[in-house]
C-alpha cells in the first residue's frame, strides 16, 4: 500500500439521496421505453415497476444490480457527488467533468498503454469499482490493485488526486428495506493521492512486459497476489508450470 495512501479516511458524502434523486428521474424518463437489457428478466418485474407507484425505495431495490457506473455516470448523480467533493476539499477554481476519459500513452515506441477513466474532472479523478466481499469481512479499505490502476490514470494525466467510488454488490441480496442503509452499508468513497514512485514503478514494469513480449519470454515472476494463480485458466496454469520448470535450475 503507498504510504500516502495509508490513513485513508472515507469521505463523507450522502450517496443516497443523490442515487435517489437520480433513480426517480430514470424511471419517470423511461415510462414508455424498455432497455433491452431488462428483456431477459422477469416481464412482471419491469412491468410492475413501471405502471405501479410503488414507493421509491422498492424500485431502487429492484434496481440493485445497476448501483455501479451507469447510475453514478448520470450527470445529475455526477454534478452532486462532485460538488460534494468540491465542497468538502474547498476547492475554489471551476471543475470541469468529463465522464469516460479515455487515455492513450505511448511508452516505448509503438507500444501503448491504454487506459479508461471513468469520471475525469481537472481537480480530481474517479474511479468506480465493484466488489461481492461479504460485507462482515468487507473493511472499506482501499486495495492494492485499485490503487495502482487509479494512480497510474493520475500519473498520466498529471494530476495529484483522485477516488475510488467503491460499491459492494452484495446490496443487491440485501433484505435491508431502508434504502438508506442500503447506501451506508454498501457504498463508499475512498481517496488516492499520487505517488511518484509508485507511478515510476508500475511503467517500469509495463516496459520490462513490452520487453519480455518481444524477446517471446515468460520470465517475469508472477503472481502479484497470491489469489491470482487460483483464478488462472488451467491452460495458463499449465504453461506458466512448465515454463518455470524449464527456467528453474536443475
Ligand atoms: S498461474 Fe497464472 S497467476 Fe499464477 S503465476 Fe502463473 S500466470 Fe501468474
Amino acid at each position: 500500500m503507498s504510504k500516502n495512501n495509508d490513513e485513508n479516511s472515507i469521505i463523507d458524502v450522502n450517496l443516497f439521496e443523490i442515487i435517489q434523486e437520480a433513480y426517480e428521474e430514470h424511471f419517470n424518463r423511461r415510462k414508455n421505453k424498455l432497455g433491452c437489457s431488462e428483456l431477459p428478466f422477469c416481464p412482471r418485474k419491469i412491468i410492475i415497476s413501471r405502471l405501479y407507484n410503488i414507493p421509491i425505495e422498492n424500485k431502487m431495490k429492484m434496481l440493485h444490480g445497476k448501483i455501479h457506473h451507469a447510475v453514478v455516470q448520470q450527470p445529475r448523480v455526477l454534478t452532486q457527488l462532485i460538488q460534494s467533493l468540491v465542497k468538502q476539499l474547498n476547492i475554489t477554481d471551476d471543475i470541469n467533468v468529463k465522464i469516460e476519459k479515455y487515455l492513450l500513452h505511448e511508452l516505448l515506441p509503438g507500444k501503448y498503454l491504454e487506459g479508461h477513466i471513468d469520471v475525469y474532472t481537472n481537480a480530481f479523478l474517479i474511479e468506480i469499482k465493484t466488489t461481492a466481499a461479504l460485507l462482515k469481512y468487507w473493511s472499506k479499505d482501499l486495495v492494492d490493485y485499485h490503487l495502482i490502476q487509479l494512480n497510474t490514470y493520475l500519473g498520466l494525466t498529471k494530476q495529484k488526486l483522485g477516488f475510488i467510488l467503491l460499491i459492494n454488490l452484495r446490496a443487491y441480496f440485501s433484505d435491508v428495506t431502508d434504502f438508506n442503509d442500503v447506501w451506508n452499508k454498501y457504498g463508499c468513497i475512498l481517496p488516492v493521492h499520487f505517488d511518484q514512485e509508485l507511478f515510476d514503478n508500475t511503467l517500469a514494469k509495463a516496459k520490462s512486459m513490452f520487453q519480455e513480449m518481444e524477446r517471446g519470454s515468460f520470465s517475469l515472476p508472477g503472481p502479484e497476489f497470491q489469489w491470482e494463480c487460483k483464478y488462472c485458466s488451467k491452460e495458463i496454469q499449465e504453461f506458466c508450470y512448465q515454463e518455470r520448470k524449464k527456467n528453474s535450475p536443475a
